[in-house]
């Protein structure tokens, strides 16, 4: 469906929101069409996890389409794996459930060792493997990720680690985790940042010997939770780079998926521009569809002309990320502005439906809670604004 009228439009001049990988785009929304609002709704009221969905994307090669050839993925690029991410989230599905395991892997790609890669990588790209936690947040850090606790203590040519991590997505879905915890203490080692490491977890051995799982219940349907590490033994084998130089590596992860979240908030976007353009044409209140009134038109208008301004910042960033350049700033402006447009799409959207915005079998009720998620993780607007202000306007810092 396109949001503007046919001929009303040339893609060779302006910017698309769709025109990128059409084949890629047009297989995934196949797939989701598989997986329409009844199945999300169902799971939905038990808090329960998509796994045919998952595993759908998993056997069609979604989910590895980053991950370079040699190891079995397809080795595209990132704004292949948004075009993914985004179509799953116009179709009115969810890849909250299994994104990591597109970017996760990239920590072990890019720090780790030869050995590491060709034992790792080959089945995460088939999805013998499923990389889906990715272990950062603590209840005692918060968004200062420098004072996590969490500690990994060299004995021998294993670690044992103790700590809590709190909003820990999948974990429970998840056959191997990305950890960062400290080696050195914060006030030991020579600057903040330095003295956090990265260590691959198996949860199949952890869970039950040294790691405890307790899922927490959130206004979406997420699969988070909270860890508890009580003297778990890790291998240094899975010490993942250097050890201390860990924070450097979690953050060009950081970046990638700052990238791959703003597309999907696009493609919520494009979920409730759809639905409310199509419900405003067909509904009729006082002899004529309410799309007519440009009270309703408007903000649906307003939302697409968000949703584009953010999506060219999605594909910006995306090309500085696969050019190697360096795109933190702009991988989380990217965020923040899709983040807003998919969240004024959501309440416009509720707003063009009236009372029906709130019926559950409308899913723009489920869909307007899964969409706030992205103003606050993977990381806070405040936090980024904080990162603009000081990192390219040069204003002093405040904290
Ligand atoms: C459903 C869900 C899933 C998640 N999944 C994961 C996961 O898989 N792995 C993981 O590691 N983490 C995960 N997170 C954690 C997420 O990244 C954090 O919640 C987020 O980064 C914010 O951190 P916080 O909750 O500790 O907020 P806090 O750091 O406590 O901040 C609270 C509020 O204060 C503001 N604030 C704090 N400091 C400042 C300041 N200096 N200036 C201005 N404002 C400030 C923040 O912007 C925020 O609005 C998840 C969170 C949720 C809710």
């Amino acid at each position: 469906m396109t949001l503007l009228g046919a001929g009303a439009r040339d893609a060779a001049v302006r910017h698309d929101p769709d025109q990128t990988f059409p084949e890629i785009r047009d297989a995934v929304r196949k797939l989701c069409a598989r997986f329409p609002g009844t199945y999300w709704r169902a799971l939905d009221r038990d808090r329960a996890y998509p796994t045919e969905f998952v595993r759908a994307l998993t056997e069609a090669g979604f989910l590895s389409v980053l991950i370079p050839e040699e190891y079995g993925g397809s080795g595209l690029g990132l704004a292949a794996g948004a075009a993914v991410l985004e179509e799953i989230h116009r179709s009115g599905c969810n890849g909250g459930a299994c994104h990591a395991q597109m970017y996760t892997m990239g920590v072990v790609l890019r720090h780790g060792s030869r050995t590491q890669k060709e034992a790792y990588l080959p089945k995460i790209a088939s999805g013998n493997l499923r990389l889906q936690a990715f272990g950062v947040t603590e209840p005692d850090a918060g968004t200062d990720t420098t004072r996590i606790s969490t500690f990994a203590k060299r004995v021998g040519d294993t670690y044992v680690v103790n700590g809590r991590k709190l909003w820990i997505s999948r974990a429970e879905h998840s056959d191997l985790m990305v950890l960062l915890c400290r080696t050195t203490k914060r006030e030991e080692a020579a600057k903040p940042s330095d003295g956090m490491s990265v260590l691959l977890i198996d949860m199949r051995e952890a869970v039950g010997n040294g790691l405890t799982i307790t899922p927490v219940r959130t206004m979406l349907n997420h699969a988070t939770t909270e860890l508890a590490f009580e003297d778990l033994v890790v291998p240094a084998a899975n010490l993942i780079g250097e050890e201390g130089k860990g924070f450097r590596y979690i953050l060009d992860g950081m970046n990638a998926e700052r990238i791959l979240i703003a597309a999907e908030c696009i493609g919520d976007a494009k979920f409730f521009i759809d639905r409310s353009s199509s419900y405003a044409r067909d509904r009729e209140v006082f002899g004529r569809p309410i799309g007519e009134n440009q009270g309703v038109q408007f903000p649906i208008a307003r939302a697409y002309v968000q949703m584009t301004a953010a999506s060219l910042l999605v594909d910006h960033a995306a090309a500085l990320f696969e050019a190697g350049a360096p795109c933190g700033t702009e991988a989380n402006m990217a965020k923040l502005t899709a983040s807003e447009a998919s969240w004024y799409a959501a309440d416009m959207a509720v707003q063009t439906h009236g009372g029906f915005g709130f019926a559950e079998e409308y899913d723009i009720e489920r869909k307007f809670r899964e969409t706030r998620l992205y103003q606050v993780a993977p990381i806070s607007t405040n936090l980024i604004l904080s990162h603009v202000a000081t990192h390219v306007l040069d204003l002093p810092k405040s904290f």
